[in-house]
């Protein structure tokens, strides 16, 4: 057993939000080892966190569905904490494929879980979302408090389920320190260029169809819906750079791990600030000096009007706040398309 430094569990660590965490968990000396079974990701981003930290990084090609393999990894190493990725996250396919989603996104928690009891490591951050939310009414401010609606799709129920899980787990009694992190719109790429978002095949989130149009992969953007009730008719999401939110697990890890006794939290991260689809549009346009194919369509179904987070708790529980702005995220996304269809 290796025993002489940091090892951080990260599951999911090759996709886009894991492998910023990685990069960021690396620079704050801890030793990352990811599990991922790169079916939604690319041995690329191994070797673009390499690029960035300038070493080798740990990591096994293992299905976390895979209790056994799991299990040797945790025999492994002595980990001293654990972010739990992966997980599917198209919306769209868990309504047309819930059984899938309901496996391998609660089976693989509950597998990281009988590990985690089983192995004694007892910081555990999970991967929520602001879809637990649901379609908030009354303020568009959501804290972690707001009462949760129904899930709009299977892929937001095992999010909520998710957490459940987990708090229930801990109510048992367990020896676990459980941090749920609420994802707002995570956008962006590393500063670098050597690591972003990959979708496969067509993209189901905004920026990448932005960067993919204008890269001219994709022949025309369409804005879902110009008649909601807010200033320009577009809907409005809170939309966080990846890096930092990729930050934000850096210091849960080191609240999570001045805690005593065992503990369940919830905190928003995002930047507390809304934006339109037509702003981001104009922002695109404005910092890569191209203009973009797109027109309006029909709404898309299922689609929230407007939300995004009340920071507050972020700051205060795990210190910690967004600092890159809107166009630092729109530029690094694009500079990383540009590296992608270069290549
Ligand atoms: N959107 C759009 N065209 C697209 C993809 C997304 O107009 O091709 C809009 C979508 O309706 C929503 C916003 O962009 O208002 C963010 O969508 P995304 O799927 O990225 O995130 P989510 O809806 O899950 O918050």
């Amino acid at each position: 057993m290796m025993v002489d430094k940091n090892y951080v569990l990260v599951t999911g660590g090759a996709g886009f939000i894991g492998s910023h965490t990685v990069v960021e968990l690396i620079e704050n000396g801890m030793v990352p080892v990811i599990v991922d079974d790169f079916r939604n990701s690319n041995t690329k981003m191994l070797e673009g966190i390499q690029k960035i930290v300038g070493s080798e990084v740990l990591f096994h090609n293992v299905d976390i569905g895979n209790k056994e393999g799991l299990s040797l990894i945790f025999g492994q190493y002595n980990f001293s904490g654990i972010i739990h990725f992966a997980a599917d996250k198209a919306v769209g396919e868990s309504v047309s494929l819930p059984l899938k989603y309901y496996k391998n996104n609660l089976g693989g928690l509950i597998n990281c879980l009988e590990c985690a009891l089983e192995f004694s490591v007892d910081n555990f951050i999970f991967s929520s979302s602001c879809t637990v939310y649901g379609d908030p009414d009354g303020s568009t401010t959501v804290t972690e408090i707001t009462p949760q609606k129904e899930p709009n799709s299977p892929y937001g129920a095992t999010k909520q389920m998710g957490e459940r899980i987990l708090e229930d787990v801990v109510k048992s009694g367990a020896a676990l320190k459980v941090l749920n992190l609420r994802y707002f719109n995570p956008i962006g790429a590393h500063e670098s260029g050597n690591i972003g978002e990959l979708p496969i095949g067509k993209p189901n989130n905004l920026l990448p169809y932005v960067t993919q149009t204008a890269a001219g992969v994709l022949e025309k953007l369409t804005v879902f819906g110009k008649d909601y009730d807010t200033p320009d008719g577009t809907c409005i999401r809170d939309y966080i750079h990846v890096v930092d939110l990729a930050k934000a697990h850096v210091s849960g890890l080191k609240w999570i791990g001045n805690q005593t006794g065992t503990t369940v939290e919830i905190v928003n991260v995002g930047t507390g600030k809304g934006t339109s689809v037509l702003e981001i549009i104009h922002t695109f346009e404005k910092v890569s000096g191209k203009q973009l194919n797109w027109e309006f369509g029909e709404r898309r179904e299922g689609d929230v009007e407007q939300i995004f987070a009340d920071v507050t708790k972020a700051k205060h529980l795990i210190d910690w706040e967004a600092q890159k702005s809107m166009e630092n995220a729109v530029i690094d996304a694009w500079n990383w398309e540009q590296n992608l269809r270069n290549d």
